[in-house]
């Protein structure tokens, strides 16, 4: 079963170059590829008004975004609240229970689940099963709510749309689970997730995230590409979100995408 498909294709992308400014948590900086792919879709899928590019589809426009902000601030008094910390966090989330994120550290925004979801995908760091498209790594680090202390053995379950714009809701194609490492870190091997339908305009690119962790926190979030066209029209992405992709040579002398995507989790 697919949800909704002909979306168009990551191929014969107009990408061009740009350095990246952004420096999320130490991601990588390099030359990024901005995701314009300006007037390329087909229109063989359902777009009632043949789209084309035009952004200013209104579409609930990207508000969510200015969200976020200074979260939690001064929060909590917090007192000496707070039992001893569980193994895997030192003690971090506890604290974070307790008191609230640390103040100046931002824990990642939160997303839409979406209706593609299903528990129970396989454990396995490469979720491709050989799905065609472009390779895409994905990287990154789960910190508690101090944006320092990293959760070793959290559970990173990631999904996402195939090149054409389709889950894999009979299997789990571009479906898998992987556990952080004792410094916190995560890699995923997939391909850059294709465009689909929201009604009348196409959703961007996106790979779904759910991130849990044993002392009982978890955050369900959605990861976004710096310069994809679709952004601006969507209705569900927050910018604090989007990750720059970097273009670098995969196994066999490929092309491939580079993302870092950290995550910080709150204490609940
Ligand atoms: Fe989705």
């Amino acid at each position: 079963m697919v949800d909704r498909a002909g979306g168009p294709h990551a191929s014969g992308m107009a990408n061009h170059k740009t350095v990246s400014r952004r420096a999320a948590h130490g991601a990588v900086a390099g030359s990024v590829v901005a995701l314009g792919c300006g007037g390329n879709q087909e229109s063989s899928a359902k777009t009632p008004n043949g789209s084309g590019g035009g952004a200013s589809t209104g579409g609930g426009g990207g508000s969510g975004g200015a969200a976020g902000g200074g979260s939690g601030g001064a929060a909590g008094g917090g007192g000496a609240a707070g039992g001893g910390g569980t193994a895997g966090s030192g003690g971090a989330l506890a604290e974070c229970k307790a008191q609230g994120p640390t103040p100046g550290c931002k824990v990642t925004d939160d997303n839409i689940l979406g209706p593609f979801y299903k528990a129970d995908t396989p454990f396995r760091s490469d979720i491709t099963e050989g799905s065609a498209g472009t390779a895409l790594r994905v990287r990154g680090t789960v910190y508690g709510c101090d944006c320092q202390t990293p959760l070793a053995g959290a559970v990173v379950d990631v999904w996402q749309a195939n090149d054409a714009g389709a889950y894999d809701n009979a299997g789990f194609v571009l479906r898998g689970r992987v556990k952080t490492d004792a410094q916190g870190r995560y890699e995923v091997t997939t391909i850059l997730p294709g465009l689909y339908l929201n009604g009348s305009t196409y959703r961007p690119r996106h790979v779904h995230y759910k991130v849990s962790h044993a002392e009982g926190v978890s955050l369900t979030t959605q990861l976004y590409f710096e310069g994809d066209p679709w952004i601006a029209s969507d209705a569900f992405v927050k910018p604090s979100l989007i990750r720059p992709l970097v273009e670098s040579v995969g196994a066999g002398g490929k092309k491939q995408y580079d993302v870092t995507f950290d995550v910080v989790l709150t204490g609940s």
